[in-house]
Order: C-alpha cells, then sequence, then structure tokens
C-alpha cells in the first residue's frame, strides 16, 4: 500500500485511475458489459470495494468507468492528505480558492465535433436504475457563466439524454438557475458545458456550498495544490477543466421546458417526471478515445460526493456564528444530505439550540440536527443514537420548524416544502459532575491483546483441572 498523506495530489482522470490500479482498487470487467442497468447493476455491487472500468460496453467503443471515489480514505488520497484532514483541507481550500490559469490548448480539445452531433453515437451512455427514463449523463459537471458578470459556477446536474443534440437537465433553485433566469429575462439562452470525466478534486468542487459568484474551479485548484488548467469551449466562452475527458457544449434554452424523468435519485427514490430546462448541444470536444464516468444514483459515491463538501462547508459556516463548533457529520443513513451530527464544545445554556438553528440555516437540505458534546463520536451513528437515548428529552430539547424550504427529492415532503427536527442531546452545564460521567476501564485502550492473550492453549490445561 501506498503509505496515505505522503503522495502527490493527482490532477487529471487518468492519473487516478493509475492510482487505483496500482494496488488493486480498479476492476476491469469482461468487455461488452450491457449500457441497459447491467453496467450499473456490477457498478453497485463493487460499490466501496473497487472502482470498475467497463471496455466497449454494449458494443459501443468507448469506456465507462464509475466507483471513482466511494470512500473517505480515497477521497483524501486524492488530494495527497490524510483522512482525519480531508475536511480541514477542503474547507482551507473553499475558503483560499486558487484562480484557474488558461491555456490555448489540451486534450480536452484532442477531438472536435461541431456538426451532425449524436451523443449516444459518440458515447457511452448508461441507463441505471429500473425505472430511469432511458440513458443519463450522471456525473457531468454544468459549468456555466453569470451572463452579466462572467463569474462561472459549477454544479452537477442530472442529464437525461432527450435526442441525438438535445439533453433534458434537472436544474435545482441554487446558483445555476440564478445566471439561467438572467438570461432567459434578455431572451437568450445560457451558455454552458457539461463536463464528463474530470479528477476526484473538480468533482469535489462542483459540490462546495460556497456563495454564489464563487467558481467551484478555482476551489479545485485548492484542493490538488495547484491552479487548475482550462481552456475556453470552441463554440462558447465557458472555461473547462483542460484534462477532462468530453465537453459537450451548448445552451440552456430560454422559454423551453420538455419531460424529464423519472430517475433514481441519491435518497433511494425516483425524481419524477415533469417538464424540465432544455440544453441545446452546439458542440462537442473529447480526448482520443474519451472515458465516460457514470454514477449509479444513490451509490456511495453519489452520498459521498454530497456529503464532504457539505461537511466542509457547513462547518465553516456554524464555527463562523459558534465557535465551539468541532465537527459535523452527515451520516450515510441520512442520504449524505438530510441528517447532520453537530459536535459542540458548550459554554452557554441554551447554546445547543441555538447551533440547531445555525445548521438549519446553513443548508435546506438539513431536516433532522443533532448537537452532541465532545465525549460523542459523530461518525459513528450507534454513538449519536446512545447521546439521544440518554441525554435528550423531547419536552425540553427539541425544536420543530413548521414549513420550511426543504430537499425536493425528499418524497415526504410537500413539494419540497417540509419540517425542520433539530435535537439538543447536550448535558446541561450545571449538571453534577457523576450524573452524566461516561463509564470507562482504566487501561483498556492501551491493552495489547497479541501480547497478553495466546492462542492454541487448551483452557483445561492452565486451569489445572
Ligand atoms: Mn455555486
Amino acid at each position: 500500500m501506498i503509505p496515505m498523506g505522503d503522495v502527490r495530489p493527482v490532477r487529471s482522470l487518468r492519473e487516478w485511475l493509475d492510482r487505483l490500479a496500482s494496488d488493486g482498487r480498479l476492476g476491469i470487467a469482461r468487455p461488452g458489459i450491457g449500457l441497459r442497468h447491467e453496467a450499473a447493476a456490477i457498478a453497485n455491487r463493487m460499490d466501496g470495494r473497487r472502482a470498475t472500468l467497463f471496455p466497449q460496453p454494449g458494443g459501443h467503443p468507448g469506456v465507462v468507468v464509475s466507483g471513482l471515489v466511494s470512500s473517505r480514505s480515497w477521497m483524501a488520497e486524492a488530494f495527497g492528505v490524510t483522512e482525519d484532514r480531508l475536511i480541514a483541507h477542503y474547507q482551507r481550500s473553499a475558503a483560499e480558492p486558487l484562480p484557474w490559469r488558461e491555456r490555448e490548448t489540451g486534450p480536452a480539445q484532442e477531438v472536435v465535433h461541431c456538426e451532425g452531433i449524436d451523443v449516444l453515437e459518440l458515447f457511452p451512455v448508461p441507463t441505471m436504475n429500473e425505472h430511469d427514463s432511458g440513458p443519463y449523463i450522471s456525473a457531468g459537471l454544468m459549468i456555466s457563466r453569470d451572463p452579466e458578470s462572467g463569474v462561472q459556477n459549477v454544479a452537477i446536474l442530472r442529464c437525461q439524454v432527450s435526442g441525438p443534440d438535445r439533453i433534458g437537465v434537472l436544474v435545482l433553485p441554487r446558483h445555476t438557475d440564478n445566471f439561467f433566469r438572467k438570461a432567459e429575462a434578455s431572451g437568450t439562452g445560457l451558455e454552458v458545458a457539461l463536463v464528463i470525466g474530470v479528477d476526484p478534486a473538480c468533482l469535489l468542487a462542483s459540490q462546495a456550498i460556497v456563495p454564489l459568484g464563487r467558481d467551484e474551479l478555482e476551489i479545485a485548484g485548492a484542493l490538488s495544490g495547484a491552479p487548475l488548467d482550462v481552456l475556453k469551449c470552441v463554440s462558447n466562452d465557458v472555461r473547462v477543466p483542460a484534462e477532462a475527458e468530453i465537453v459537450i457544449e451548448g445552451r440552456l434554452l430560454p422559454t423551453v421546458r420538455e419531460p424529464e424523468g423519472p430517475f433514481g435519485e441519491f435518497p433511494q427514490y425516483y425524481g419524477e417526471r415533469a417538464d424540465r430546462h432544455v440544453m441545446q448541444v452546439d458542440a462537442v470536444t473529447h480526448r482520443t478515445n474519451p472515458i465516460f464516468h457514470m454514477i449509479v444514483g444513490g451509490g456511495l459515491e453519489h452520498l459521498l460526493l454530497g456529503a464532504i463538501p457539505r461537511e466542509a462547508t457547513i462547518l465553516a459556516t456554524l464555527q463562523r456564528s459558534f465557535p465551539g463548533v468541532e465537527d459535523v457529520h452527515l451520516s450515510l443513513g441520512g442520504v449524505g444530505r438530510y441528517h447532520l451530527y453537530v459536535k459542540l464544545r458548550k459554554t452557554q445554556d441554551g447554546e445547543g439550540k441555538n447551533v440547531l438553528l445555525g445548521a438549519f440555516a446553513a443548508h435546506y437540505d438539513i431536516k433532522h440536527a443533532v448537537v452532541v458534546d465532545t465525549d460523542v463520536d459523530i461518525h459513528d451513528p450507534q454513538e449519536v443514537e446512545w447521546a439521544v437515548a440518554t441525554r435528550f428529552q423531547a419536552d425540553r430539547d427539541l425544536v420543530i420548524i413548521h414549513n420550511a424550504q426543504s430537499s425536493k427529492l425528499d418524497p415526504s415532503t410537500d413539494k419540497g416544502v417540509g419540517a425542520k427536527m433539530g435535537l439538543d442531546a447536550t448535558i446541561p452545564l450545571a449538571a453534577p459532575e457523576m450524573k452524566f460521567k461516561r463509564i470507562r476501564v482504566p487501561g483498556e485502550a492501551e491493552v495489547d491483546l497479541n501480547a497478553v492473550i495466546s492462542s492454541g492453549v487448551a483452557w483445561r490445561e492452565v486451569h489445572g483441572a
């Protein structure tokens, strides 16, 4: 094994595949695995264990990869840090982004198509979950430009291949939508580029919860320790990572909405079919023999890509108001978005409830939040449950907020309007010391079991009977 933290950050998808392959973390499927469900089924079975590469899937000459960043330790390794520093590294990168560096040429534009574009002919686009409406580009970075300021935004939006050069896009009410509304109001489309096959830093940076007007590609640079090289698109002014495998250039059309969905989403349910935004493809560029990245909806890669950037940015937001907040965790059971655990070094009575209110304000996806003391391991859901079981009283420590903005993909909400529930499971400051003192056997952690437990000895012999 490569010693973690000693390694260089990776700068491209190919470099990352080399790293994974170097110690057996890349499984190679037999050629010709089907693109309809079959590749996704295998990727799900490999989820969290090994990444998978599918040569000539469905008879297409291309290549699909999946499961690139399906563990916290792999993400840390891709940035050249240890896992325990992952969140701090991300926080610093979001706070101190590095402006990108524009180049004249790069691998992402080795091959250029401007006419007769057929996305499904060019790339092996898989169909994943049972009731998905068809082939989806699920790991594409949608990069857009503010029509007024020119500042860029990066987001992963689900993209249905609706026709040879037409893509249905779910645009949630965040930054891409903000740019689109300005473009639509002036009667033009929004210039965009859909970028597929990027390094882990670009993937993770795209999910940062940062203010509007912050180009997430600059966070990618900071994550990997050097400015990101970018290229100007051939048909518009969007800048894209120079090392990307595939760039689909186009416009989100004004006033046009067409059916999109259903699509298997991160909460393990289908996002419904409805009229959505449409991207008209104007040009496609790619590397020679491009690699297509598939993120299977609801898999670990999908959950962790949401969780890690959110943890880092939510922690930074909370710490601005509450210096006693030491750590946060978005649990996998809470689909990496809905359940937040907060570790607080409490100094004021009532502070736990203020922290809960801050958490709900930090991101509308947060639905249930639990605040615990510093002796609780928030990365272990069983520890958090223990704190709730023994330190929380519902009539005193519960906060409920009605009819707040929530995740539209949570099927229990009313079209994205739902309740927030906060649990303050911290110990009262005035509690007598022994009342909440956690039991502990002195020396337990230091025991060297190999030194004290012998194997292969019959108990009757040592018993002496
Ligand atoms: Mn943004």
